[in-house]
């Protein structure tokens, strides 16, 4: 018997040292290996799907066997159909070509289309007849993610070799949980996704694949949650007559419903025994930002400070700007004219004047200052606390579990954890990647506001829309409001910003036919060449300028300031604006090559115009062509204002891999079978078996199998890799 965790190499088998150079090194990592799809034995692909320079996999009946001579040489034609249409395989001097492949059989083709005198045809393709022996014993003919080097068939035969052999262990899923939802056991799942003899067979062993999947992560998860529980907090209640209740007197505005309601919801957390956990999500715009900085006076009140993590400078200045005005006399504790119960808002960003610095760090570990906001640079090990009571992150997206920890290491006991995200998420990834987290919603936005018109401006059909962008940002201007223009990248020098990319892994080998491929995309618009060109061109009578973050700290800083007092009309800027940044003045917003972002994105940068009393605009510039995935994802956003809708719109546009941010670990998802949006019910009964289980067994004693599986998935930082996403 061969034991999961035995190396290919040490095994008898063939293509050992090509599998593993694949990155399936052993047993195991064949076994997760899972097809992609499964064949029937006469099934041929469609050729109308095929495109000139593809690297394609394609089944297909052999129409016709032609041997030619062609100077001096031999060639060996193959003429391959789908039933419709022809497409030539040609080997040059292929004699065993010839006499392997006969007509009316089922191949396997793998190899770059080419077009030749207006005909598709392969040359010198990887071919591999369509496995009569995965049909002889009745099983369906599994094709493999693959590459050029190791074609789905080498996988094949290697997997078909090891799986009588395989001792296949304890399954980590318990026997009770696998009877209650009638699932087979892994064993059983795992040689029947490889060579299921039917359609149903397969669907079963996915079935019990997935509901794995969903399983070991609730696992993690609860344990993270009971191990959170267990942790003593500092109880911060409510005080009466501190600065909460002088805030409230001061705010302009009544608090709406929502905001009240969240309010409540983390004015117990806080006041409870075990450190609060709780994730605030609401649409940008939505006044997360007020019940934050209540959430932190509630903590100052009680004795304690409060972090506030921002994940750019230009947002951390901006909230220390935002909160000390917001808090008017309050933050002017020690000052003249300071109210009598009062804090101050300290700011630490990396890039501040050493003596600057030194007196904010004096004062967040003095205690002086209630509320610290900063960057990364709060993460670092000499910036110190006198009493961290809470730490608010704002925009979770950019910030991982450790950042986190980082900060709450800073306290003498765990601090009290809001998070503050303007991307919605929808209920099943909140229940996977926020999964150790309480969720508060904001639904409504503070009245008045009036919504923000999106349209897509499609470059290239209609050319005349450009200039007229322009001459809406004059009209904006002439009225007293400032545009943004927003580029995907910096320096034209530097290489072009990825394309917001659709499925562009292994699947795209099978049929690599994405009508508007990477090279056929012009590069995208730059910061520095469109302010040249905007301030000595079609903008040169209005006062521009830039905004980027490659530009020193006190630069960034003195321009957002001149940007929102009125100083500069029009903002050429990247994404450094994405996030939170708050100038009610600002309503037009153009976003250059808006194909290079993604939909959150988008939902995010057009949520900084419209947040005065004026309506906001949107123009999505493009060049991707009508009809292409790139333009539809630009439509949608076009096409409605619901954070949700968007939010669920993305994940299905995008692979598992991605949202759980396994693009960055350069790792193989944890999450092969299960999709989040579509598997809501499997995650629902996962996450109550999870739950109850860890409850009774919380170090997971009785199930070493299971023991061993969450080992792996929180061990190799996947599971944290799910908290960032
Ligand atoms: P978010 O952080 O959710 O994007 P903010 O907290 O920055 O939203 O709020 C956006 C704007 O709305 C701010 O100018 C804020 O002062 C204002 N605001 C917040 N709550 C209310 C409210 N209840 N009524 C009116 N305006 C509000
Ligand atoms: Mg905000």
């Amino acid at each position: 018997m061969v034991s999961r965790t035995a190396r290919l190499v040490d095994l008898p088998i063939e293509d050992a040292e090509l599998l593993t150079a694949f990155g399936l090194a052993t047993v195991e990592d064949l076994l997760r290996h899972y097809p992609r799809r499964h064949y029937e034995r006469q099934e041929v692909s469609d050729f109308s799907r095929l495109r000139d320079g593809d690297y394609v996999t394609v089944q297909a009946r052999v129409a016709r066997v032609d041997r030619v001579r062609a100077r001096e040489k031999w060639l060996t034609k193959l003429s391959l159909t789908d039933g419709r249409r022809t497409v030539t395989a040609t080997f040059f001097n292929d004699r065993w070509v010839h006499r392997a492949v006969a007509r009316d059989q089922y191949l396997v083709v793998a190899g770059t289309v080419k077009s030749f005198r207006g005909a598709l045809q392969f040359t010198h393709p990887d071919i591999a007849q369509n496995d009569p022996e995965d049909h002889l014993d009745g099983t369906l003919g599994a094709v493999y993610p693959a590459s050029r080097k190791v074609p789905s068939w080498r996988i094949r035969r290697a997997v078909r070799t090891l799986l009588p052999l395989i001792d296949f262990g304890v399954d980590p899923v318990p026997a009770d949980v696998l009877a209650r939802h009638e699932l087979t056991d892994e064993a059983t799942a795992l040689r029947n996704i490889h060579r299921p003899v039917d359609r149903p067979t397969l669907a079963g062993a996915m079935d019990r694949l997935r509901f794995e999947e969903a399983f070991v992560t609730q696992v993690v998860l609860a344990q993270r949650r009971a191990e959170a529980a267990k942790q003593p907090a500092r109880p911060r209640p409510r005080a009466a007559a501190g600065l909460l209740d002088a805030f409230d007197a001061r705010l302009p505005f009544t608090l709406t419903a929502g905001q009240r309601q969240v309010a409540a919801e983390i004015e117990a957390d806080l006041a409870g025994e075990s450190p609060m956990l709780r994730l605030l999500q609401g649409e940008v715009g939505s006044g997360k930002t007020v019940v934050a900085l209540r959430a932190m006076l509630t903590v100052i009140d009680a004795g304690g400070q409060a972090a506030l993590l921002a994940p750019t400078e230009v947002l951390a200045q901006q909230h220390a700007r935002s909160i000390a005005a917001l808090l008017g006399p309050l933050a002017e504790a020690g000052r003249l004219g300071g109210a009598e119960v009062a804090t101050r808002v300290a700011l630490l960003t990396g890039s501040m004047p050493a003596t600057r610095r030194r007196q904010e760090l004096l004062d967040a570990a003095s205690g002086t200052a209630g509320i610290v906001v900063g960057t990364h640079a709060l993460l670092e090990q000499h910036v110190q606390f006198a009493d961290l009571g809470l730490v608010v992150v704002d925009e979770q997206h950019r910030f991982g579990v450790e950042q986190r920890d980082a900060l709450r290491a800073k306290a003498a006991q765990p601090p009290h954890v809001l998070v503050m995200t303007a991307t919605p998420i929808p209920r099943t990834v909140a229940m996977t990647v926020y999964g150790d987290l309480e969720i508060s919603t904001l639904r409504e936005l503070p009245g008045g506001r009036l919504p923000i018109e999106t349209q897509l401006v499609s470059a290239p059909e209609h050319p005349e829309w450009v200039p007229r962008a322009w001459g809406r940002i004059h009209e904006e201007v002439a009225k007293g409001h400032r545009a943004y223009v927003v580029c995907p990248r910096i320096d034209p020098g530097d290489s072009d910003a990825e394309p917001a990319a659709i499925n562009d892994d292994e699947g795209s080998q099978l049929f690599a036919d994405d009508p508007w491929p990477a090279a056929a995309r012009p590069p995208s618009r730059a910061v520095l060449s469109t302010y040249d060109e905007l301030a000595t061109g079609p903008l040169s009578d209005l006062r521009v300028s830039m905004l980027h973050g490659r530009m020193a700290a006190e630069d960034k800083d003195a321009t957002m300031r001149g940007f929102a007092a009125g100083d500069i009309d029009v903002l050429v800027t990247t994404t450094v604006i994405e996030v939170g940044v708050d100038v009610p003045a600002a309503t037009v917003m153009v976003v250059c090559d808006a194909d290079r972002f993604g939909i959150s994105q988008l939902h995010q940068l057009r949520g900084r115009v419209g947040r005065g009393s004026a309506a906001g605009l949107c123009l999505l510039f493009t060049t991707a062509p009508p009809g292409t995935p790139a333009y539809e994802r630009l439509d949608s956003v076009a096409g409605t204002l619901d954070g949700f809708t968007l939010a669920r719109y993305d994940l299905e546009m995008r692979r598992e891999g991605d949202v759980l941010g396994d693009r960055q670990s350069g790792r193989r998802s944890s999450l092969r079978l299960l999709r989040l949006l579509r598997d809501e019910a499997v995650i629902a009964r996962a996450r109550v078996d999870a739950t109850d289980l860890v409850a009774g067994d919380p170090l997971l004693a009785k199930h070493p199998a299971l023991a061993a599986a969450a080992e792996e998935l929180a061990g190799e930082g996947r599971a944290d890799y799910l908290a960032k996403a």
